[in-house]
């Protein structure tokens, strides 16, 4: 497979999820007599990042998946945020960690935020390994962040190019035009 320029490799991926693990875990501490966090994921590209990040955290939690979707098959982002598919259990009374490997407009993660205030969760804070920040739509700021990135389109580390790309171990920009990459 032909990649583009690396972008964060294996090797700093690694350190970023010690990390920021490390920062989560002095966040929520030992929460004794607490509900388990809710460990929020936004599917489908968190996959990768998620399980490489709950390994690391040692506060009792449960897992759950939330898809949706800003980009359909374009590029960019239409800050026109759909839920394709919402977590199985409620979150009222939860403390919610929202987990997304890349911010880019923030409205992916603007609006699942509004989403669980609204649905009664008692505390929200989201995680995401990358920010491209120059792209910022939206007053959005993750209280834990692994580092920022450039403005361009990455691929790798569960992140697609055109539906490809996913399985690759490091990040890695590409031209837009070639999405299959
Ligand atoms: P936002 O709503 O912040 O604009 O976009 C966030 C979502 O778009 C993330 O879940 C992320 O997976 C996806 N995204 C943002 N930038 C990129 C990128 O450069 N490459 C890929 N594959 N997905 C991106
Ligand atoms: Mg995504």
């Amino acid at each position: 497979m032909d990649q583009g320029r690396l972008i964060v490799s294996e090797e700093e991926i690694r350190e970023l999820v010690v990390r920021m693990s490390g920062e989560i875990n002095r966040y929520y501490g030992s929460r004794e007599g607490e509900p388990p966090v809710l460990v929020l994921g936004i599917l489908n590209s968190v996959f990768v990042f998620l399980a490489d990040l709950v390994r690391k955290l040692t506060f009792d939690m449960e897992i759950e998946f939330i898809r949706a979707s800003s980009y359909g098959n374009a590029f960019d982002s239409s800050g026109n945020v759909r839920i394709l598919y919402e977590p199985t259990v409620s979150l009222e009374g939860r403390d919610v960690l929202i987990v997304d490997d890349l911010i880019d407009t923030g409205h992916t993660l603007d609006t699942l935020s509004r989403y669980c205030r609204e649905k009664g969760a008692r505390s929200i804070a989201s995680a995401v390994l990358l920010d491209k920040f120059e792209r910022r739509e939206v007053d959005f700021k993750p209280e834990f962040v692994g580092r920022t990135i450039e403005n361009v389109f990455v691929g790798g580390y569960g992140l697609d190019g055109g539906g490809h790309f996913r399985q690759c171990p490091a990040v890695y920009s590409f031209s837009k035009k070639s999405p299959t990459l």
